[in-house]
């Protein structure tokens, strides 16, 4: 490992807009240093499918008070998946990564996500997830919200062209069928209503670097990292 020093636990908050590649950056980010590496996103997505899957849905429209009212029998935990080299979530047991990036659960996401006692809850599991640092969550409010002490911010933007087009070709190899045009509609809206809910949403926090990558590879990306931690740990 590039930092022989790296041994020191800190929290790196990744947040950004919709499908910048957050993710991908903070596992890679986590495996460098021997981190843990949390996807809040594929929390939110998690209690969505849940509502979904529990007639909380109807005809597209979230019966809110149903989900909020059933929000204790939701059981989400995460267990490593040695062949992801990363955690794969489960809700009452039963393994939900294949379900819960699909179109349906994107375009329902926000509104759940929008919700005070969902947030509440998630917050709290995901800051004793932190609690012993040495991890590298993504999300919409690490840096704001759930670590405003974070040793480290970092706000991922990128062109939502770009962004729709990578987001494109991922569902594409997952045999998913959707338009281009679907989901940049999907992004836009999404980013406009994270941004513009009523409790904690989407902004870069003042002490949080920018990371636009846009045009840049991943190992540039990796690049950018290894000499912004350096900075930071004081290597
Ligand atoms: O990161 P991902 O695109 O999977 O997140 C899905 C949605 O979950 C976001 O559009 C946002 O509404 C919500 N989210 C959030 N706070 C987080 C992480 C995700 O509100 N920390």
């Amino acid at each position: 490992m590039r930092f022989s020093k790296a041994n020191r636990k800190i929290v790196i908050a990744v947040d950004g807009f919709s499908s910048c590649g957050k993710s991908t950056f903070a596992k890679l980010v986590a495996a460098r240093l021997g981190y843990i590496f949390i996807d809040t996103g594929a929390m939110y997505r998690a209690v969505t499918l849940w509502a979904i899957e529990h007639d909380c849905v109807h005809n597209g429209i979230l019966d809110e008070e149903r989900l909020v009212a059933s929000l204790d029998r939701i059981h989400i935990d995460f267990r490593f998946n040695p062949d992801r080299g990363a955690s794969d979530i489960y809700v009452d047991g039963e393994w939900v990564e294949g379900k819960i990036r699909t179109i349906s659960v994107s375009n329902l996401v926000s509104a759940v996500s929008a919700i005070g006692e969902v947030r509440a809850r998630l917050v709290a599991m995901q800051q004793e997830m932190g609690r012993d640092k040495g991890v590298v969550m993504d999300g919409r409010d690490i840096g704001t919200v759930v670590f405003p002490d974070a040793e480290l911010k970092i706000f991922m933007t990128a062109d939502p062209e770009v962004r729709a087009e990578r987001r494109y070709l991922e569902l594409q190899a997952k045999g998913e069928q959707v338009s281009r045009e679907e989901i940049v509609e999907n992004i836009v809206l999404r980013d406009h209503l994270d941004q513009t809910r009523a409790i904690s949403p989407l902004r870069k926090a003042e002490d949080a670097i920018v990371l636009d990558n846009g045009g840049m590879t991943l190992e540039e990306e990796m690049e950018w990292f290894d000499a912004l931690f350096a900075k930071t740990v004081g290597e």
